[in-house]
């Protein structure tokens, strides 16, 4: 799991409890391309480093960029789709380690570091936005790019 970064923003950027109405319209026009996206990427990295998951869904009601259950379902928020290819490509590999390590202790990391050695610099990246402002980046269409590894 990936909770959005709040520091000093806390009370501009707080989620909504349901997503605007702008945001549903933001969503509503980019989701097709933005599961397209999500999805290819999810199975590319899997196939590339032997995971199996169940189900992937892609939605807009999350408050965070992605989780992953002990059924071995990962749920991506599609504004993953709209960050730079290597910012989503960290969140991806991450909830796919969770699919063999269900924690953040120091053999979730290790195995994170295996598949992506500067994780920790697209950590970092990840930072500077939060799901729920997504509809904000009117400007920009899903990164159709395939990143790293690919
Ligand atoms: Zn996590």
């Amino acid at each position: 799991m990936i909770t959005p970064w709040r520091t000093h923003r806390r009370r501009r950027t707080r989620p909504r409890r349901r997503p605007s109405a702008a945001s549903d319209a933001h969503y509503r026009a980019h989701r097709a391309s933005a599961r397209a996206v999500l999805v290819a990427r999810v199975e590319a990295l899997s196939a590339q480093h032997g995971f199996t998951y169940n189900r992937i869904a892609i939605r807009n009601t999350l408050t965070r960029w992605g989780s992953c259950s002990s059924r071995k379902n990962i749920n991506l928020h599609y504004g993953l789709a709209f960050l730079p290819p290597s910012v989503r490509d960290y969140v991806i590999v991450h909830e796919l380690c969770h699919l063999r390590e269900l924690h953040h202790g120091a053999a979730f990391w290790a195995r994170v570091a295996q598949i992506m050695p500067d994780y920790r610099t697209h950590r970092r990246a990840l930072r500077a936005y939060a799901p729920h402002t997504i509809v904000r980046m009117t400007h920009m269409s899903p990164h159709e790019d395939f990143g790293i590894g690919a």
